[in-house]
């Protein structure tokens, strides 16, 4: 390396998250020792973003920087968890120092905005990737977690899944667009704006939460096994992006909305009489009202547009439609 393990660290690593009176030591120490208040339960999230797995090859730092972070504040927003401190363990294969310049700039403008104190990690030479931890606090007893929801519960959504994905087709060539929408989608896929206020704010909402990372109806899935139930998805009331819409067409964005990852919304149940107040919710991503909980077990899906096959995320979608709620 051209530049040393221990100067990259002073130059771009040292001093750059949020400040924090809560840091009791930060960087350069061996580790890093923070307070956590009584009242309060420490929520930890790891992710580990691989490049030409999780990030295509040839990504720019600051895109790679920014989703290392934002993929585990959206672990913790989905937990219902404020973000407070992280630690970094980065592999590059090589000190290219306006990469690492950008990844730094990436990595601490989402710490900055969102008061997360940047206060360790690791640095090696290897194959490029980067391991985040990330810590954040809940009052005691209230994390949201993917069990908790039961039949009659209404499912919900964040902003508008399925656009990341479709970012994601349009940089490998599987789908082509002009240029507004193309842009808007690539954005959605390169920069995740993780739902830090809104996981926070269902404290005492939400029945059940998780991050959408895999696509919408396997995660949903994933939050119905764990609670022990099962979930009705209308198709129809999929919120699409006007991106989305312009660069797939109804069908596929749909497909893209119920299968595609990436999108890091929050997807959530809560009880009926909840839904007032979800309506009225200012500020923050769209809420959509897209399913219900029912007794059994899987996901179906009412209205599914071809191109959907079980095995894409879900079980079946054998029902009929939907009722109109
Ligand atoms: P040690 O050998 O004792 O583990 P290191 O040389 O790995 O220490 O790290 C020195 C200091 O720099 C530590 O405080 C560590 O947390 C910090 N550090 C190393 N890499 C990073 C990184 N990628 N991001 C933030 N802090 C880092
Ligand atoms: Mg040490």
């Amino acid at each position: 390396m051209p530049v040393g393990e221990f100067e990259l660290i002073e130059r771009y690593f040292r001093d750059r998250g949020a400040r924090r009176a809560d840091v009791l030591l930060g960087v350069g120490d061996d580790a890093a020792i923070v307070r956590v208040p009584p009242d309060q339960e420490l929520v930890l999230a790891l992710d580990v973003i691989n490049g030409g797995i999780h990030f295509p090859d040839g990504s720019a730092g600051a895109a790679v920087g920014h989703r290392a972070l934002a993929v585990n504040l959206s672990d913790l927003a989905a937990m219902g968890a404020d973000p407070a401190w992280a630690l970094l363990g980065l592999s590059l294969p090589a000190a290219d120092e306006a990469w690492i310049a950008d990844f730094a700039d990436g990595f601490a403008g989402l710490a900055n905005r969102f008061g997360v104190a940047w206060v360790g990690g690791d640095t090696t030479r290897g194959p490029l990737s980067a391991s985040v931890m990330a810590a954040g606090l809940v009052p005691v007893a209230q994390a949201l977690r993917r069990a908790g929801a039961i039949p009659g519960d209404e499912v919900w959504v964040s902003g508008t899944p399925g656009d990341a994905a479709a970012g994601l087709a349009l940089l490998q060539g599987r789908i082509r667009s002009a240029a507004p929408a193309r842009a808007e989608l690539v954005r959605r896929f390169e920069y995740p704006e993780p739902r830090v206020g809104l996981g926070c704010s269902l404290r005492g909402i939400a029945s059940a939460c998780i991050d959408v990372s895999d696509g919408l109806a396997g995660d949903l899935g994933r939050l119905c096994a764990a609670s022990g139930v099962g979930a009705e998805l209308d198709a129809a009331r999929l919120p699409l992006s006007p991106a989305l819409l312009a660069a797939a067409g109804p069908d596929s964005a749909r497909v893209f909305a119920l299968t595609g990852g990436d999108d890091y919304e929050l997807l959530f149940t809560a009880p009926p009489v909840m839904r007032p107040r979800l309506e009225a919710r200012a500020g923050g991503p769209q809420l959509s009202r897209i399913g219900t909980i029912v007794t059994g077990a899987g996901v179906c899906v009412s209205g599914a547009p071809p191109g959907c096959e079980p095995g894409h995320g879900f079980d079946h979608f054998a029902r009929g439609p939907a009722d109109s709620r």
